[in-house]
């Protein structure tokens, strides 16, 4: 796909990009590697054709299956506040892999990167996506994530890409002392995101912004 870089009137060019960039920027993302990240991939990879114009838009994005992108400004949100001032990150379980964009995201801040999806369509699109991309540290899950993937914890991170209605229990055992779970709750309409750290003396929680996501599904499709 890399011969379409340059398609159309260059609405996927590296100056669009650099205007998503300053737009997060003048959203308050203020962690440099995560805007630098964003500004590196080729989001329009992640998307089908007919979308690319939007791609650089500060917007999610249907991908099919009735679920979407995540918008720009929430994938680096979401970033930032799993790094946490952090050089980088050993191992990150993303729950709701989608297009691959948020775990591709993840995995230039991370050694590791599980990510978990439970539309098998989905999870297959987005192995070939990444492999084709080049990225050789990301490992797929097919199955239901909302008790997260036990077998490889514990993990610096944990981001939910999907909207639970309540914190899924299980998902902040497997954090690593200092880790950070950083999950959308709440009812459509009505969900926040919540950054939960791992602290010798408990779980802190707070919130860090208003959201809007599809929501957590129990189970396989
Ligand atoms: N990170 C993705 C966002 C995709 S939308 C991206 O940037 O493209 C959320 C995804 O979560 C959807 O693909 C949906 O199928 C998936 N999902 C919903 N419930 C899930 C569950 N219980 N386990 C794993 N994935 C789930």
């Amino acid at each position: 796909m890399r011969h379409h870089h340059s398609r159309g009137l260059g609405l996927t060019s590296s100056a669009v990009r650099h205007r998503m960039v300053d737009e997060l920027r003048s959203l308050g993302i203020v962690d440099e590697r995560v805007l630098a990240t964003i500004g590196r991939i080729a989001r329009h990879e992640f998307v089908e054709e007919a979308l690319s114009s939007e791609a650089y838009r500060n917007r999610s994005l249907p991908i099919g299956h009735a679920q979407t992108i995540s918008q720009p400004y929430i994938v680096a949100l979401m970033t930032q506040a799993a790094l946490a001032g952090a050089a980088r990150l050993t191992r990150v379980l993303e729950v709701g892999t989608g297009s691959g964009y948020q775990t591709a995201v993840l995995a230039e801040h991370a050694e590791t990167v599980f990510t978990v999806e439970r539309l098998r369509p989905l999870t297959e699109s987005a192995r070939l996506r990444l492999q084709r991309l080049g990225y050789r540290n990301v490992h797929f899950g097919y199955a239901d994530g909302m008790q997260g993937w036990p077998p490889h914890a514990p993990y610096d991170a944990i981001v939910v890409t999907a909207a639970a209605t309540v914190t899924p229990p299980g998902l902040a055992d497997q954090l690593a002392l200092g880790g950070r779970l950083v999950i959308p709750v709440g009812p459509s309409g009505a969900q926040e995101l919540r950054l939960i750290e791992r602290t010798a003396s408990g779980l802190r929680e707070r919130v860090l912004a208003s959201v809007t996501f599809v929501p957590l599904l129990a189970g396989r499709a």
